[in-house]
């Protein structure tokens, strides 16, 4: 797949868009996405991510330096909690520890990490101790052999290597916790299989709800529960298997903050400059105002400057169209 290392120069804003670069939800957490690179092609993937991705022509990197410059000034209005996360794989991005030092650096504030573990071994996990990282959650949603290669998509995915990298883990000052998703008609006997292996390794347990997205993978045969049946077979479990299941954002230090300002609002017509291809087909991603914006059903070229009318404004993540 075609990757672009989004520089400096490139111009292309680090606020605005889903895939790269700083996500503010309205609370003291900030989502930081280095990269849209994922080593495996789980075949739930909401984000449809992966080397045989039928829905991405192109990965995104962000350069660090570039990344930092943008968390310094960002640090300074909000954030007291920072998760690195997907659509991609944060340990397929060669600065993970540089990026962790710098932000502790910048702020000495919590930062958390997704991670299906594939790329991690004893030695990166040493690095990333050292860097200062609190939190990995990890995605393992089955421990059968055959059932997990199956459910990353991938032959060369050793469910063995990947216990023993949890393991690690949770002997380290790095808090674990397990992540699975929850894959109802698919999984089942195997969270319960996971609730008894995360209780022995000493982890925290956070499974996950299985979603469907308009850009996602799905898996026909999972079945799609509403939040009530979700809670109520996690509390049936927590009392089966004497553990918390539940995990509450106070849980994890997470409440409401202020959000940084929106300059752009959704139904705002404007004029933008277009920086690079889009994620998804027939989109290019312009900027405006120190955003980006991600523009549908547009085949312009570099530095063209377009009109645009914005179709969605949600968590400073724009969506426009040309006019
Ligand atoms: S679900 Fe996560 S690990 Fe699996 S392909 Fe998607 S981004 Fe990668």
């Amino acid at each position: 797949m075609k990757k672009l290392i989004i520089t400096k120069d490139s111009g292309i804003p680090l606020i605005g868009h889903i895939a790269f670069g700083i996500i503010d939800r309205g609370t003291n957490l900030l989502e930081v996405r280095p990269t849209t690179i994922c080593p495996l092609n789980c075949p739930f993937c909401s984000t449809g991510s992966g080397p045989n991705s039928r829905i991405h022509k192109i990965d995104y990197e962000v350069e660090l330096n570039y990344l930092i410059d943008w968390l310094k000034q960002i640090l300074k209005i909000k954030g007291e909690l920072i998760e690195i996360n997907s659509p991609g794989e944060p340990a397929s991005y060669p600065k993970l520890k540089e990026l962790i030092e710098s932000i502790k650096k910048i702020k000495n504030i919590k930062i958390s990490m997704q991670t299906n573990g594939y790329l991690l071994n004893k030695n990166s996990i040493k690095q990333l101790e050292k860097a200062g990282l609190d939190q990995i959650n990890f995605s393992i949603n089955t421990l059968d052999k055959e059932k997990a290669k199956l459910l990353s998509g991938t032959k060369t995915y050793k469910i063995e290597k990947i216990k023993e990298i949890a393991k690690t883990i949770s002997k380290s000052k790095i808090k674990l916790i397990i992540a699975p998703i929850w894959l109802p008609g698919i999984n089942n006997k195997d969270i319960e299989e996971i609730i008894k292996y995360t209780k022995e390794i000493d982890a925290i347990s956070g499974i996950q709800k299985y979603e469907i997205y308009k850009y996602g993978r799905k898996m026909k045969k999972a079945k799609h529960l509403n939040w009530w049946k979700f809670y109520n077979q996690l509390k049936k479990w927590e009392k089966q298997y004497n553990t918390k299941l539940i995990l509450k954002k106070e849980d994890m230090d997470i409440k409401k903050a202020p959000r940084i300002p929106s300059p752009i609002k959704k139904g705002e017509k404007l004029y933008a400059t277009i920086k690079a291809p889009g994620w998804i087909d027939n989109q290019m991603i312009a900027a405006a105002r120190n955003r980006c914006i991600s523009v549908n059903n547009c085949h312009n070229k570099i530095n063209d400057k377009i009109r645009i009318k914005i179709l969605e404004d949600k968590n400073n993540i724009f969506i426009g169209e040309k006019i």
